[in-house]
């Protein structure tokens, strides 16, 4: 039987593991491993994803993958119970006894040398907690190169000389998500001088795993223990010399929340890396575990390959076990020759057979098997902890059958509501009265000292406005932004993606994928930059190239306008109508994506569902000060230059002379070159499209210009036919996002999908406008 036909709170324990490549190396990472004990928690409301309990962490997996499990039912549930504390002893500091600084009194590497440090960890470690208390605010924030993964580097505080980079949070070392492999490629290159492992204390089976890896790399590692707060409090403990016997690497508790033990592990980083101290340990297999098949088969393949790994930079055991594991990546880079490479699948054989797995299983096994032994002799597990009782009761309204959705719907509702009405609209209602009052001071500054016409113009009517305009979004992404880091760190966003998956599964996406979708309604700005929580870049691609259809609050004044000037009677059902007709060409577009341009297979959805844990503040305000600067530096570059052109040319006749009459514009021009094109529509009047081109800008301006260029004739409503205001309201609905999206797409995608977004969705608008009409003109309407 496989683990889709468990039944909700029923156990199980796994015989075989299915699947294949990245999903199955996946579970076996997550210890998703022959032998091991599950519970299957519950079933999401639409009956897919189920939410498993092992190894005393809770994870998500889709039926279709669930499928693939073999298990045999159990009646003994998980082992939760509370243990009898072992002894515990005082943790050593640094220098006392000494005996995991073997070289403490060796020779340094030289004054002055730069110490860099890689931070490394799961997923909700602590990773981002710990940085910020480790380097303070000072921090450079950029992408890895060649993907846009989020790479922070920063020096320690109040150590010269040292650096330290957040690597993306990961479970493995494995190549199968650019996480996965910036991190290890990371590693590998830069080589860091020391590696500072994160490690959440009450879930440290899974986190251990990763520890496992890192040990392996022979750079530098101290362990630092996260959450000793949450572990002590619940009457759980560590035996810290103990594990650093075992484990051969320093081992620090601390509360990356708390700031507490920070100091220590600090000290102790510095140290490794200053006298280069290598785990003293990094043969973890067992010589009597299912008679050493597996002991046997590594140290067989660290023989036949020592050589080649020493040429290729890559730690020897690192690589045996990756080459057993059948790493291609790896493999390559060993260069083994026919011979070598028959001698490793031979050994390997060999070893699947005795062992009676098969590789990469075994190897998964063979690293758990020790934390087992670890975690035996060293860790005094609590009961359930609090923490995790508070988040099964929360999860039983967040994640239940029944209330799940509406909760959902309301808790987006709500946030939408105090960002776009409240907050979000108070403090932009405060923001565009001082620039408003700024624009003031300086107008009447420039008018009393005489300055040039033209500066004037474009200081005031360029810049000021333009760069005004999109600054007063900024209140708003902050407050979507506040919101949403409390909804991430509160853990909130990972049941959502449980919840919503199976739907948006349908599109070709993941559960993820619903929240920056939903941003969208408010701003794309934000929308795509919130992508950056998606764990797949495939996922995050498409989301971003999909979140432009979700029709954004800056429209809204476009269909008031015409809704109001032709269609007076069907107000609300136009206006719905329109969000409707946005989500469905949406959909399609998914659909059409799914069948070309992200054709290849979904990653897997096996994801974490951490406990709920209070976010801190010290992390949020971080986040919306990172955000906020990333906004503004956007606004004062790419935003600054695109506004001095079109003001340029909203300006300026062919003959470079200030024009006051908007049809003599070169802007009036350059929409006239897209008049042929847009006749088809509907919308082939050059006024119409020269405020659609100025609504690139900002689309609130679309009804503005409109009205300027119409105002010789009494408006456009007295012009225009409401056949071509359907054209309109359509077209303006899907046509290009304003430039401050399609600058974010562009840092987040870069140039090349920025205007594939610009040019795609003109297509589409162009398209749906041209069948309004058609369906228009044959409904006998003109
Ligand atoms: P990351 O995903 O690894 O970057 O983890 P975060 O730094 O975002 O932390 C995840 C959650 O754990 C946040 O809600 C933090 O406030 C919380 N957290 C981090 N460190 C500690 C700690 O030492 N004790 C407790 N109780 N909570 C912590
Ligand atoms: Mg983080």
């Amino acid at each position: 039987m496989t683990l889709k036909e468990i039944k909700e709170g029923q156990s199980a324990r796994v015989l075989t593991v299915g699947g294949s490549g990245a999903l199955r190396q996946h579970f076996l990472d997550m210890g998703i491993i022959p032998g091991t004990d599950i519970k299957v928690v519950k079933y999401a409301p639409m009956g897919d994803p189920v939410e498993i309990c092992l190894h005393g962490y809770e994870l998500t997996l889709r039926l279709d993958d669930a499928d693939k499990i073999e298990v045999e039912p159990t009646t003994d549930t998980v082992r939760q119970k509370a243990e009898a504390p072992k002894a515990v002893s005082e943790h050593l500091g640094l220098g006392e006894g000494g005996r995991f600084h073997p070289k403490g009194s060796g020779d340094p590497l030289p004054e002055g040398t730069m110490l860099t440090f890689a931070l490394v960890g799961n997923q909700n470690s602590g990773k981002t907690t710990l940085f910020n208390q480790l380097t303070g605010a000072k921090q450079h924030v950029g992408n890895f190169p060649g993907v846009t993964v989020d790479r922070k580097d920063g020096s320690i505080l109040g150590k010269a000389d040292t650096i330290i980079t957040d690597l993306p949070g990961i479970y493995s070392m494995s190549p199968y998500s650019s996480e996965e492999l910036v991190s290890r490629n990371f590693v590998l290159q830069e080589k860091p001088k020391g590696i500072i492992n994160i490690v959440d204390v009450t879930n440290i089976e899974r986190n251990m795993y990763l520890t496992m890896q890192l040990l392996e790399m022979d750079i530098p590692v101290v362990v630092a223990l996260n959450m000793m707060d949450e572990m002590t409090g619940n009457g759980g403990s560590v035996d810290v010399n103990a594990m650093e016997a075992m484990l051969g690497v320093p081992v620090v508790p601390i509360s990356a929340a708390k700031n507490q033990g920070v100091h220590e592990l600090v000290d102790h980083a510095i140290h490794i890396a200053k006298y280069q101290e290598k785990p003293q340990r990094q043969d973890f297999c067992d010589e009597n575990d299912h008679n050493g098949a597996v002991h046997r088969c590594l140290h067989a393949v660290i023989h036949l390959i020592e050589d080649h790994a020493k040429a290729a930079g890559i730690p020897v055991r690192f690589a045996a076990c990756k080459a057993i594991e059948g790493d291609q990546l790896i493999i390559d880079q060993l260069r083994l020759d026919e011979n070598e490479k028959e001698t490793l699948e031979h050994i390997t054989l060999q070893m699947e057979k005795e062992r009676g797995l098969d590789r990469s299983a075994a190897i998964a096994d063979m690293r758990f098997s020790f934390i087992m032994k670890v975690c035996d002799a060293c860790v005094t597990k609590p009961g359930e902890s609090r923490e995790h009782e508070r988040s099964r009761k929360i999860d039983r309204v967040l994640t239940g059958k029944h209330t799940a959705i509406p909760v959902f719907i309301a808790v987006m509702g709500l946030v939408f509501f105090l960002t776009f009405n409240v907050i979000g609209a108070w403090l932009q209602g405060l923001l565009e009265t001082g620039i408003d009052a700024l624009t003031a001071v300086v107008d009447g500054a420039l008018s009393a000292a005489g300055v040039n016409e033209v500066l004037h113009g474009l200081i005031i009517d360029g810049i000021f406005a333009g760069v005004g305009s999109v600054l007063s979004f900024l209140p708003i992404i902050v407050t979507m932004f506040f919101f949403l880091s409390l909804l991430e760190d509160s853990g909130y966003i990972a049941r959502v993606a449980f919840v919503m998956d199976k739907l948006l599964r349908k599109l070709g996406l993941s559960g993820r994928s619903i929240v920056p979708l939903l941003i969208g309604f408010g701003c794309t700005v934000p929308a795509v930059m919130s992508t950056r929580t998606l764990p797949s870049e495939r996922d995050r691609k498409m989301t971003i190239l999909l979140t432009p259809f979700m029709s954004c609050t800056a429209k809204l004044p476009i269909y008031a306008f015409f809704v109001d000037a032709f269609f007076p009677r069907y107000k609300a059902l136009i206006m719905i109508g329109l969000y409707v007709l946005g989500i469905t060409t949406g959909i399609l577009v998914a659909f059409l994506y799914k069948k070309t341009l992200f054709k290849g297979e979904a990653v897997p959805f096996v994801m974490e569902l951490p406990n709920y844990r209070l976010p801190s503040a010290r992390n949020t305000l971080q986040l919306l000060w990172e955000k906020s600067k990333d906004f503004l530096q956007r606004a004062f570059s790419v935003i600054l230059i695109a506004t001095i052109v079109v003001w340029f040319l909203q300006s300026f006749d062919f003959r470079f002379n200030l024009t006051e009459d908007p049809r003599t514009s070169i802007l009036a021009a350059v929409a006239g070159l897209f008049v042929p094109l847009m006749r088809p529509a509907g919308l082939g009047d050059w006024r119409i499209v020269t405020s659609l081109v100025s609504g690139f800008m900002a689309k609130e301006s679309v009804v503005s210009v409109l009205e300027v260029l119409f105002s010789a004739e009494g408006g456009a409503a007295a012009v225009m036919s409401s056949l071509a205001a359907a054209s309109l309201l359509v077209f303006s609905l899907l046509y290009t996002p304003c430039v401050a999206s399609v600058a974010s797409v562009r840092r987040e995608l870069g140039r090349r999908w920025a205007l594939y977004v610009v040019l795609w969705q003109c297509a589409v608008a162009w398209i749906a406008a041209l069948l309004v009409r058609l369906i228009g003109l044959l409904a006998g309407l003109v």
